[in-house]
């Protein structure tokens, strides 16, 4: 009679494991989909662009020199009139 107790014992403990890992698992297969913001922030990074006062050519706004309240390619054109 012990072991019909044992074996429902084991057979018990190895369903509540089989449930555990099915649930890590799910728990590990979310993620994804909470990642998907994530995924999407290059999108939000995507540099705006500025054209230069004095030539026009548009260029990243990181790159742009700043003088007068205008935006230029490059220094050598902040000294040149803007047109
Ligand atoms: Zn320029």
């Amino acid at each position: 009679m012990s072991r019909v107790l044992f074996w429902i014992l084991l057979v018990g403990l190895v369903v509540l494991a089989i449930r555990a890992k099915l649930k890590g698992l799910a728990a590990r297969q979310q993620p994804p989909l909470h990642e998907e913001p994530r995924e999407q922030k290059p999108a939000a990074q995507i540099e705006s662009m500025t054209q230069c006062a004095h030539c026009g050519i548009h260029f990243p706004a990181s790159e742009a020199v700043q003088a007068d309240g205008h935006d230029y390619c490059s220094p050598g054109h902040v000294r040149l009139p803007p047109q």
